[in-house]
This record gives structure tokens, C-alpha cells and sequence, in this order.
């Protein structure tokens, strides 16, 4: 066991734990779609915005996206992470908006639009989580 402090985690509820537990499972990007109207959602939610319908499953993403913006956090160091972290917001090809850490890019290299791979990162504890990296 690691002695180092580990990332926090998500606080899992009915909403959001199958789509970590998808992750853990080697899914790189589940995302929610409404068994009603077929519309996807994301982050996961109990109720679809367009048709009102709380029946829903899954399909697995692509992991293919661009970078539609992103921030670099400095401060405060929490123990667990590695600073700076690059947070990328993406757009996935499915045409959802996501949160998530940019790795295996410097900096200087980030650029608006650039297209973007998804794939799963584990931690030094176990936890698996999507992370997305430059397109070489
Ligand atoms: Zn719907």
C-alpha cells in the first residue's frame, strides 16, 4: 500500500455511481442516454430535459474530443496530486460537454480546439479514472 495520499474521490450516489463503476470497468467515457427520447446527458442526472423521462442506460463514448477550453490549478496543493494540473473542458464527439485533467501535455502546448484521446488513469490506490491527452 501506498504511503502517499490519494486523490479524493467522487462522492458516489444513485445518479453517478454506475458511471464510476463503468469506469472501473474499463469504460473510458460512459455517457447517460435517455431511453425515451435517446438524448444524452452528461454529467449523469435522474431526469431527462427534454423529455422527462427517468429511464436511461449507457452507451460508451468514443473518447475521441477537442479542448474547448481549460485552466492550470497551482494552488492549494492537495497532498495526492502533482502540481500544476491542467483541467480541460472538452467537447466529445458525442456532442457532450465534460470536465476533465489534460495529461501528457506541457503546457505551452495547450491549444483551444486541439483534438483530444481519452484513456482510463490509475492511481496509485486502484482508482480508475478518464483523463484526456493530446492526439500525437
Ligand atoms: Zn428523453
Amino acid at each position: 500500500m501506498s504511503s502517499k495520499p490519494s486523490r479524493i474521490k467522487p462522492p458516489l450516489g444513485p445518479d453517478n455511481a454506475w458511471w464510476w463503476d463503468q469506469v472501473s470497468k474499463g469504460t473510458v467515457f460512459p455517457i447517460q442516454r435517455c431511453s425515451g427520447c435517446g438524448k444524452l446527458r452528461h454529467p449523469p442526472r435522474p431526469i431527462c430535459d427534454a423529455c422527462r423521462s427517468m429511464e436511461w442506460n449507457w452507451i460508451a463514448a468514443s473518447g475521441r474530443a477537442t479542448l474547448h477550453s481549460y485552466t492550470v490549478i497551482h494552488h492549494p496543493a492537495f497532498p495526492g496530486y502533482e502540481y500544476p494540473i491542467l483541467i480541460a473542458l472538452v467537447d466529445l464527439e458525442e456532442g457532450e460537454r465534460a470536465i476533465s485533467q489534460l495529461v501528457d501535455c506541457d503546457r505551452d502546448a495547450v491549444r483551444i480546439g486541439m483534438s483530444l484521446e481519452a484513456r482510463i488513469q490509475t492511481d496509485a490506490d486502484g482508482f480508475k479514472l478518464p483523463v484526456f491527452r493530446p492526439v500525437a
